[in-house]
């Protein structure tokens, strides 16, 4: 078995690994990031609001130059949506003060960021799965850290253990961290579409429909000149469309019954490509977000439901923040007793409460003024929500 020793091991390379292990590497922080994939063959979530350009910018250099390209990062309008009632509301995001908002192409901005933290002098290692981790007897070191491929084990020492798996909270999970306020089964079914056709429309799109809500928004393609548009319908996992969502013929008759988005798509001849991907999308949070050298951020830590759109930005946001607390809690280690200040766990995991208590308040008013099918059970379940806080 290998042996290794380090001051931070990530475990995850998604946005929140990436930017906590780039905020650590630029601190001189000696950094592994272990992810579980060798390469990823897709990824959800690619919206990013007027608000989060600068922490998009901080992280990956300048938007405007033409090396952005290469990141699949294009500018868009706003938001068009039917929700609360048959009219389109429109959000148009000139009137805010940054003027535009993101569409990404996820697995490009992702690599993206995994590449910068290697610039800086992070390692990363692909195709690495976390299995266990326990206290260390070692000297110097709080944790022994253990990571699996196929054909090996290895053993790593670490002063630091950061939660970044997303969704799964793996290492949340193994130090019987409980998972609460996750009593939604929202569920997300994706399908791509392509056309050979113009379409120039730089909106999102959202439409409630009774058991659930649709968006769609074209997104930057790198490989050949069509246009693509992602369309998404979001139920509950155990609802009867759920179930239909699954199959290309259920997802395709629900699709019909749009008002906005299947006008949309035929307009430009848009054809289904490849097959319906899903994802969990329910909102979920650990009950302690860090604790005595260790840390969860992003996903891992606390999981939107994507309608607040505000995922990737609090995964950059939040790494950025764990990086500097975990880097100032080694840099002040008591005594070199390793015995670190609580200080920065109480802070972190303050930060974290406040953000949840906004989303929460937030996700709560959305899906509150949407009043126009409140029998269906899909916003049944919504109106009286009581997420544990
Ligand atoms: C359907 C859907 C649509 C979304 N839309 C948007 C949107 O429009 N805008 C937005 O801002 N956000 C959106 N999100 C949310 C956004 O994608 C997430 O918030 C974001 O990816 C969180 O980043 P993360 O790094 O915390 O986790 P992830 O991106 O999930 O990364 C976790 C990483 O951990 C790795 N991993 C897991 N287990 C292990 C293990 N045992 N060992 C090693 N590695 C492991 C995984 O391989 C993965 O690379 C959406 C999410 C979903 C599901």
């Amino acid at each position: 078995m290998s042996n290794f020793g380090w001051d931070v091991v990530i475990i995850g390379a998604g946005p929140a690994g990436s930017a906590t292990a780039i905020t650590l590497a630029s601190l001189g922080q000696r950094v592994l990031l272990a992810d579980e994939q060798s390469v990823a063959k897709y990824k959800l979530g690619e919206s990013l609001p007027p608000a989060s350009v600068d922490i998009v910018s901080h992280f990956l250099g300048d938007l405007d130059s033409p090396d952005s390209n290469a990141i699949g990062v294009y500018k868009t309008a706003g938001n068009i949506s039917t929700w609360s009632s048959e009219q389109q509301d429109h959000a148009d995001f000139f009137f805010t003060a940054k003027g535009f908002g993101l569409c990404i192409n996820r697995l490009a901005f992702d690599e993206a960021l995994r590449l910068h933290a290697l610039e800086l002098g992070a390692s990363l290692q692909r195709g690495i799965s976390f299995d266990s981790c326990a206290r260390s007897s070692e000297s110097g070191f709080n944790w022994d850290i253990f990571l699996s491929t196929p054909s090996k084990v290895e053993h790593h020492r670490a002063r630091y253990i950061v939660d970044c798996s997303g969704r799964r909270a793996v290492l949340g999970r193994m130090l019987d961290i409980p998972i609460v306020g996750n009593e939604d089964k929202l569920f997300a079914y994706a399908q791509w579409f392509s056309t050979e056709m113009e379409d120039d429309d730089y909106f999102t799109r959202i439409e409630a429909v009774a058991n659930g809500w649709w968006y769609t928004n074209r997104v930057p393609t790198s490989e050949n000149k069509q246009n693509q548009r992602l369309v998404v319908f979001y139920t509950d996992r155990d609802l009867p469309d759920g179930k239909k969502a699954a199959s290309p013929e259920g997802f395709n008759g629900l699709l019909r019954e749009t008002a906005q988005i299947a006008p949309l798509l035929q307009a430009s001849a848009y054809e289904a490509s490849g097959a319906i991907r899903g994802a969990p999308a329910n909102t979920q949070r650990l009950r302690e977000f860090c604790g005595d050298a260790w840390m969860a951020v992003g996903d891992a830590a606390q999981a939107y439901d994507p309608l607040s759109s505000q995922g990737i930005d609090k995964a950059l946001r939040t790494g950025s923040h764990a990086g500097h607390l975990i880097h100032y809690a080694l840099t002040d280690e008591v005594d070199n007793s390793l015995k670190f200040d609580n200080r920065f766990i109480q802070q972190y995991s303050q930060q974290q409460q406040q953000l949840w208590d906004s989303y929460l308040a937030q996700r709560n008013y959305y899906y509150g003024i949407q009043t126009r099918w409140a029998y269906q059970p899909f916003w049944r379940r919504r109106q009286n929500n009581s997420t544990v806080n």
